[in-house]
């Protein structure tokens, strides 16, 4: 087999292992890179826009993080929007949206208004609507609402709805402008990472490369190999599925989220303009955790029994964090939305909290559509972490959960280029 070296060499063409690439590329002192992807393409696993909302996060929308939290993604999101905007041209990579987050019922409604005097020193562009402002920028979500229900919602104008699969590739292209020693192998799939003395052997389905330092970003399959080199055997896996629901037409003009439950990692349900459809409004995502790697893929369950471990500990884990009453109900009205017929129904019912009118029959389930966020569970502290999962090891990081998804990409990729930099100079 032909051995290929390389001094840094990322696994994964998604938005982690992509921003990863482009910010590398911007360094002199950096010989060469390999970025390795399994598929034959950038983007194509929870990076596509048909697995994920689209959606930059800028933490004023999204209530289940803290005024401290909200800072850390504010500032990341706006890396990505610089980069945006600084692009030539657009070529349906992001528009400019709308977002909104909307508060039903008297308790919603006296949080958003405590959130709101909390938030507004970080987001001044930040606006307070009440029900006939509300109406005005989305009439669905007042049409046939009970007038004695209050409502409220806070507003950002100036959003993004991102298409983070053509960004990865855009991503790519930029970092082999700026750095010619750059190779991208598609098509080529990690089988086994050696440890030896001067770094790693990284045995693929077609070559094998060595490089000084590796990055694994590759989601949910990160931790396999993290546990195949001895570090975090005190995690396992909790993959949770999201899939989406679409409309015929439109019926939001941007982005619309509910109220987030502050114990999930992850948003609530929310409805979105689809950057790859501008006819359809998308809703969801939803949340079921399946014993698999990629969504639609039942022949990755092996994997997840490998990575995850079947000990007792990952069981009773599983079970503890189940056992919040509202982790409960979460889980037991998401699995209610996965039934054939009652499902649509279901959802349809708690989508009548964002537009009252939605029927039934206005939804398509999007068929193969959507992703997986990996969870990473602490099996002695018997709890999930939320936020950010990754594990550094000796001139080797392991990506699990970039958080907040998709647009930390630029953030989480300076800050493992920091660690790089430390690799290099010790
Ligand atoms: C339902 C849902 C909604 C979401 N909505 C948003 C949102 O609105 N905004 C946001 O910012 N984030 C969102 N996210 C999160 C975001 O999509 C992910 O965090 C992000 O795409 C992860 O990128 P990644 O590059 O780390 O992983 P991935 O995109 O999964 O990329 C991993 C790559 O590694 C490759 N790979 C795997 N195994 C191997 C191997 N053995 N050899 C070689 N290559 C391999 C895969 O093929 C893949 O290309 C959402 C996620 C889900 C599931």
């Amino acid at each position: 087999m032909n051995t290929k070296k390389y001094q840094i060499l990322i696994a994964g063409g998604g938005i982690t292992g992509s921003a990863l690439l482009y910010t590398l590329s911007q360094l002199p002192e950096i010989k060469n890179i390999a970025l390795i992807e399994k598929n034959s393409t950038l983007g194509s696993l929870n990076s596509s826009s048909l697995r994920n909302s689209q959606t930059l996060h800028f933490g004023d929308i999204e209530t289940n993080y803290n005024l401290e939290k909200a800072k850390l993604v504010n500032s990341g999101a706006q890396l990505v929007a610089d980069y945006l905007e600084k692009l030539p041209t657009n070529d349906g990579l992001f528009s400019h949206t709308q977002s909104m987050i909307l508060a039903v019922g008297e308790k919603e409604v006296a949080k958003l208004n405590k959130r709101f005097e909390d938030f507004k020193g970080l987001f001044p562009n930040l606006q307070k609507l009440e029900r006939a402002e509300i109406e005005k920028l989305e009439p669905k979500l007042i049409e046939g609402r009970d007038l004695d229900t209050p409502v409220l919602a806070l507003c950002s104008k100036d959003r993004y709805t991102v298409d983070y699969e053509k960004l990865c590739k855009q991503f790519v292209s930029d970092a082999q402008k700026n750095k010619s020693d750059i190779d991208i192998f598609f098509n080529t799939k990690i089988k086994q990472i050696k440890k030896t003395a001067s770094g790693y052997e990284i045995y693929t389905d077609t070559e094998k490369f060595e490089a000084e330092i590796v990055i694994i970003a590759m989601g949910a399959h990160s931790l396999l190999f993290a546990k195949q080199l001895g570090y975090g055997l005190e995690y396992s896996l909790l993959p949770v599925i999201g899939d989406y629901y679409s409309t015929t037409k439109p019926l939001l003009n941007g982005k619309v989220y509910t109220m987030q439950n502050e114990k999930l990692p992850f948003a609530a349900i929310h409805g979105d303009p689809n950057i790859l459809n501008p006819d359809e409004t998308r809703f969801g995502p939803t949340a079921l955790s399946l014993p698999i790697l990629e969504r639609g893929s039942m022949k990755t369950f092996f994997e997840f029994i490998k990575s995850t471990g079947l000990d007792w500990s990952s069981i009773a884990s599983v079970i503890k964090i189940n056992s919040d009453k509202e982790i409960i109900k979460f889980v037991l009205e998401n699995l209610i939305y996965t039934l054939p017929l009652i499902g649509r129904y279901m959802f349809a019912k708690t989508l009548r909290k964002i537009v009252p009118t939605i029927h039934v029959a206005d939804l398509q389930k999007e068929k193969g559509i959507g992703g997986i966020r990996p969870q990473l569970v602490n099996k002695k502290e018997r709890r999930l972490l939320l936020g950010a999962a990754e594990i550094l090891g000796d001139n080797i990081i392991f990506n699990v959960t970039p958080s907040p998804g998709a647009t930390a990409c630029l953030q989480t990729a300076k800050r493992m280029t920091k660690q790089i930099n430390l690799f290099l100079n010790k």
